[in-house]
This record gives structure tokens, C-alpha cells and sequence, in this order.
């Protein structure tokens, strides 16, 4: 299979290709050249063996093909579980994809992500993941980079501007991974690791590669984990399920949306923001206009232009019917509130966006199927807005648990470009 880029003016490339490249030379995403024959529903019980399956059609042909297998096993090796939040609500199902070693989704694409780099790059010259990051996935990069050896991360964060947490999340990993922390804001962050991407010498000498959210390598696993829910939902109860997704940069809203595309037993979707208008906006008039991004509760859905919306438009419009459901911040605050009284269930305030859009379910869409709730990140992480909500300390789950007893170690540099080529330089020494 080869993939091309939205904007239709660059050269179809393989799929090792479009997942170095990350977006696609004319400044568009890949997309799979034509849409896969879905050849019946796997049934494997993983998620890693079902996700090898569904997954097969998009590496056929590439280099990965063989390795297809090993990759899905590394990325997906903690559990995905489909829980009831409410012993009264059976139709509401939360899908918790928080049980990765990082607490967040993120993982998820990132493992998947890193397992293909791995394999892609060459242990004697890496490739350099570069990584600006102010939440879930600068510390998904890093632990799922330790390690490795064709491949090694570089995460750039603003001091003073993540929470102790966040800040030894970002810090903890084992070689080849490095934390920068960077004198300066987040923009500072991204303007640093565009400079670094627009200069030939850096992005050469280095082999510089990103993981953001429009590369292909995290759409698939994405995608593998909503396809791998609805089939055991729509198995169990013989309609098909939908689902509310939390989303900023539509990563998995897409990816649900790709996957029902594809043929899996996806009922309809409804992709669920923050304050942030601009897919509600579009929905609602069909005028897309990206605006600057809202500090809000769920930060990590504070996006005001969804890096993966030129995907959703790619597709023809009867492939992407979806709703779109805004949530604000008090809105979110009370949601949380509710939801841990009426069945004692702790959401972050991400997936609470999802709780929220459920409640706005007519009862009629209610009794007519089950409904996925995405639940993106563990509230422990979020353990700051949430406790104070619900007046009970929220545990650490084992995996966030294990990074509380690891030692942090990062490297201070200015904002400019010549200390982040010098970190580079410094790294690779040790490296090779
Ligand atoms: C990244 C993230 C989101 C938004 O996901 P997208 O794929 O960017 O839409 C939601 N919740 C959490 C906790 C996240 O880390």
C-alpha cells in the first residue's frame, strides 16, 4: 500500500516513509492511498494480536511488514478494559486507555511510534526525535524511547511551566532519551524545534523526525483500540456501539472516524472539546476558522487548530457524519462532581467531557445501543483539579507509582537555536 498526502501535490511515499517524514512534503498528512478491504472483523482476544490483524492491509508491501507482529506487541502490553462507571447506567461503557506506563493514551501511539522508528533507523547513525511538549506526550516519547537503539528522543519543555509530575515524567527516562529544559515559554519550545526542522544541517547531521500528533504511526494504533472496543461491544450486544471521544488535536476522534470508514461496527460518533470552539464552531456552520488556543481544565485539549482536521475533510462527507459536543469548565467541575456520587467513579477532567456529552444523550439514543466513552488519561495526573473536587485523595496507579521512585535528569538551555544544536551534538557523542 502507498500512501498520499492530502493536498495531493507530493509523491506517494511507503509506509516506513510517510511514518520518518511525519507530515508530507507539500505540508499535508499521508492518508492511505485507498481505503483497505476490511476482510471480516478479526477475532483475536489482544488487543496486540487483533491490532496485527486489522492492521496487516497498511503494511503490505513496506519493509515493517515482517515486524508488524513485534511492533504491535510492544506497543500494545498493558491492558485496555471496557468498565461500567455506573452500575445503574450498563449501557454506558468507559473504555480506560489510561493504563499504559505513562498514564495517558499518548502511550499508545507513542510505543507504536517508537517501535517502527526503531526499526526504521540505524543503530549507528538514530534517528532524533525532537519534541516540544508541555503535557501527556513529550513523557509517552521518552519512556517509550528508553532503550532503544536505532532511534533516541529529545524532549523540549518550558522551566517553571509543567507540574512537578509533568516535570519528572519529562525527566526520569534512561538513555537515549534527554529532557531539555528550556528558558523560555512552550512557543519558545516549538519555535526551537521548527528551527532546528527548517535547517538542512541539523535535520540531516541528526536525523531529526518528530511524533506529533498527524503522524500516520499514531493514527493506526489509535485507530487499532476503537476498532478492537466496538468489536467486542457489538459482539456482546449485536448493535453497533458509539462513541464520545475526547479530543483537541482530533488524533483518536479521527481515528474513530477512519476506523468506522474502514468497516468496523462503529455507530455514531460524538467528538467531545473544551472551551475551544473551533471544531463546535465548524459543525455547527460549516465554517472552519482555527483561532488561538483556551487555557481550560483539560489542557491537554487546549488546541484552536486541530492539526488532524485536514484528515477529516479528506474523507467524503458521508464517511465522516459525527456530532460535536462543547463542554465547559464549570461544566466539566460539575460533571466530575456528579459522576463521583452517583457511582463513585474518578474521571479526569478530559474524559469527564466524554461522562458530560453522555448525559446530553436523549434517552431514546441511550436505550437504542451501548455507548463508548473514552477515558484519556488517569485522574491521578490531575489529582490537583480533581481532589478538591470530590474531597477524596486520589492513589496512584503502579505504573505513575514507578516513575515517583525514579531520579530526574535534564539539561538547562536558552532559547535559541545554537544551545539546542549543541545539546544534539553532546547526545550523539554518547550515542555512538
Ligand atoms: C492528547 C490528549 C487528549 C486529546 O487527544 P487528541 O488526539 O489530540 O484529540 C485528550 N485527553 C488527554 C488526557 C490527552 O493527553
Amino acid at each position: 500500500m502507498k500512501f498520499v498526502s492530502t493536498r495531493g501535490q507530493a509523491a506517494p511515499v511507503t509506509l516506513s516513509e510517510a511514518i520518518r517524514n511525519g507530515a508530507a512534503p507539500d505540508g499535508g498528512l499521508y492518508m492511505p492511498e485507498e481505503l483497505p478491504r476490511l476482510r471480516g472483523c478479526p477475532r483475536e482476544e489482544t488487543l496486540s494480536q487483533f491490532a496485527a490483524e486489522m492492521l496487516a492491509p497498511f503494511f503490505e508491501g513496506d519493509r515493517l511488514e515482517g515486524e508488524l507482529e513485534a511492533i504491535c506487541r510492544q506497543a500494545f502490553d498493558f491492558p485496555v478494559p471496557l468498565v461500567l462507571a455506573d452500575q445503574a447506567r450498563p449501557n454506558f461503557r468507559v473504555l480506560e486507555l489510561f493504563h499504559g506506563p505513562t498514564g495517558a493514551f499518548k502511550d499508545f501511539g507513542a510505543r507504536f511510534l517508537m517501535a517502527s522508528f526503531d526499526r526504521i533507523g540505524d543503530p549507528s547513525n538514530p534517528l532524533t526525535v525532537l519534541a516540544a511538549t508541555s503535557g501527556d506526550t513529550g513523557g509517552a516519547v521518552g519512556c517509550a524511547a528508553e532503550g532503544r537503539e536505532a532511534v533516541r528522543a529529545m524532549v523540549l519543555y518550558p522551566k517553571g511551566r509543567v507540574s512537578a509530575f509533568q516535570e519528572l515524567q519529562l525527566t526520569c527516562w534512561d538513555e537515549p532519551v534527554q529532557a531539555l529544559e528550556v528558558e523560555g515559554d512552550f512557543d519558545d519550545c516549538q519555535r526551537l524545534v521548527k528551527a532546528a526542522f527548517a535547517s538542512p544541517e541539523l535535520s540531516l547531521a541528526h536525523r531529526l523526525t518528530s511524533a506529533n500528533s498527524i503522524n500516520i504511526g499514531r493514527l493506526l494504533p489509535q485507530m487499532a483500540y476503537i476498532a478492537f472496543a466496538a468489536s467486542r461491544a457489538f459482539a456482546e450486544s449485536g448493535v453497533e456501539p458509539g462513541f464520545l471521544i475526547p479530543t483537541g488535536n482530533l488524533g483518536h476522534g479521527f481515528a474513530a472516524v477512519y476506523a468506522r470508514a474502514l468497516g468496523f461496527p462503529v455507530g455514531p460518533i460524538v467528538l467531545v472539546t473544551n472551551a475551544n470552539r473551533t471544531l463546535a464552531d465548524w459543525h455547527g456552520t460549516g465554517d472552519y476558522s482555527p483561532r488561538a488556543s483556551l487555557a481550560t481544565i483539560a489542557n491537554a485539549m487546549d488546541v484552536g487548530t486541530p492539526s488532524n482536521f485536514e484528515r477529516l475533510v479528506h474523507l467524503a462527507p458521508e464517511q465522516r457524519v459525527l456530532d460535536v459536543q462543547l463542554v465547559e469548565d464549570d461544566t466539566i467541575r460539575a460533571r466530575v462532581q456528579a459522576e463521583y456520587r452517583a457511582g463513585g467513579y474518578i474521571w479526569c477532567p478530559h474524559s469527564a467531557t466524554a461522562a458530560e456529552a453522555y448525559a446530553r444523550l436523549s434517552d431514546e439514543q441511550r436505550a437504542e445501543r451501548p455507548w463508548i466513552a473514552a477515558a484519556t488519561a488517569h485522574p491521578y495526573k490531575f489529582a490537583d483539579a480533581v481532589e478538591p473536587l470530590i474531597g477524596v485523595k486520589i492513589e496512584a496507579p503502579p505504573a505513575l507509582e514507578a516513575i515517583l521512585g525514579r531520579k530526574a535528569e535534564k539539561t538547562s538551555i536558552p532559547a535559541e537555536l545554537s544551545a539546542l544544536a549543541e545539546a544534539l551534538k553532546e547526545q550523539k557523542l554518547e550515542v555512538v
